[in-house]
């Protein structure tokens, strides 16, 4: 039975977010052969549109207009609401992320339909819809079927699914936001970057990441030139975090970000549960720590046992000679 799905697409003004190609790959997983959709809105995005068309959607809608150029729960809702109602699909795929989770609850009140949020997996068999989200950071999960009105709208956590890797020749569909500025209810101000001037661990491929174990903020170098070696981002535990020695921004975990990055690399950090939860789903993971019974070995895929002020600077020390440097 053929499936109609419609993605909820983000991007940052110029190219699309990681999460709208997962979104699609996702779809197209689901949907083999049928009908997979973008939904798109902005201002000056028809690049941005012709990116999906060409990496997985058979068809994008984008909405451009003012009301839309900046995140607006309420211009989102409006705008997508009837689109939806033109559409008539059985799923609708969103991302689990602040302006997803933010939109795919009014819209799911206003058209009376069911939503279920933090989804690891989504699946769909003879119209019977499967899925599978966490609960009790990670250590339970929830299998979750909904039968009923459709469509069916799933928040989909990032990293969750394997962007759509083929190539396609989708069309794109322009429509004029009919809304203005001044009929919201909410106004955008202003976009303000936080201490570590827009750090976004959720996109990086690489992470270093600093626990309690290096003892300090005037200790953190030996993790910092590690991250830059490998051309990655610096990330943290709580304990760092809380201690001072970096921004909040920098925090990995359930209080913090979920990230799933190619390479994690875990340095002086135990592997507490609210740790793991936020950074288990990452492609490959290093763990350095001098407790051979740290629970961080559990989950990691290399687990080097050392004092990690000898084993990062000689992993960067390595690196640097194998580039040249
Ligand atoms: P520790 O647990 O103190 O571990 C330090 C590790 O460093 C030890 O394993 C030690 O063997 C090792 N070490 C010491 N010296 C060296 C050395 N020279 N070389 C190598 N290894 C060394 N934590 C998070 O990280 N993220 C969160 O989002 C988060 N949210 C939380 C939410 C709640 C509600 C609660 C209650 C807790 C939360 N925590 C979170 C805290 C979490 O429970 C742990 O306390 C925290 O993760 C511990 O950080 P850590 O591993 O850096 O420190």
């Amino acid at each position: 039975m053929e499936t109609k799905i419609v993605v909820l697409a983000e991007h940052d003004g110029k190219v699309s977010r990681e999460i709208s190609l997962e979104l699609l790959g996702l779809a197209r997983r689901i949907n083999e052969g049928g009908e997979v959709k973008a939904l798109l809105l902005g201002n000056g995005i028809e690049s941005v549109a012709e990116e999906l068309a060409s990496r997985g959607a058979a068809e994008v809608i984008y909405v451009e207009g003012e009301a839309v150029e900046n995140y607006n729960v309420d211009a989102y809702r409006k705008s997508i609401e009837p689109i939806l109602n033109d559409e008539t699909p059985d799923l609708v795929l969103i991302g689990h992320t602040p302006n997803g989770w933010d939109v795919a609850a009014p819209l799911a009140a206003r058209l009376g339909v069911p939503l279920v949020t933090g989804c690891a997996q989504v699946t769909m068999s003879e119209g019977r819809a499967l899925l599978t989200r966490k609960a009790f950071n990670g250590k339970f999960v929830h299998q979750v079927e909904v039968t009923g009105a459709r469509p069916l709208m799933a928040t989909v956590d990032k990293g969750a699914s394997a962007p759509f890797e083929g190539k396609s020749s989708g069309t794109v569909r322009k429509i004029e936001s009919p809304l203005s500025i001044e009929e919201l209810r909410a106004s955008y101000i202003e976009t303000r970057t936080g201490e570590s001037g827009g750090l976004d661990l959720r996109e990086a491929d690489v992470i270093v990441s600093a626990g309690r174990g290096v003892g300090g903020p005037d200790k953190l170098g030996v993790v910092r030139e590690l991250a830059e070696a490998l051309g990655g981002q610096l990330g943290a535990s709580r304990a760092v975090t809380d201690a001072g020695w970096l921004p909040h921004e920098h925090q990995i975990g359930s209080s913090g970000v979920s990230v799933s990055p190619k390479l994690y690399v875990a340095c002086g950090i135990s592997g507490a549960i609210q740790h793991v939860v936020g950074m288990k789903g990452s492609g490959y993971i290093v763990a350095i720590n001098k407790d051979p019974d740290a629970p961080i070995f559990g989950v990691a895929h290399v687990g080097v046992v050392g004092d990690l002020f000898e084993i990062a600077p000689a992993l960067t020390k390595a690196l640097r000679e194998a580039k040249g440097k």
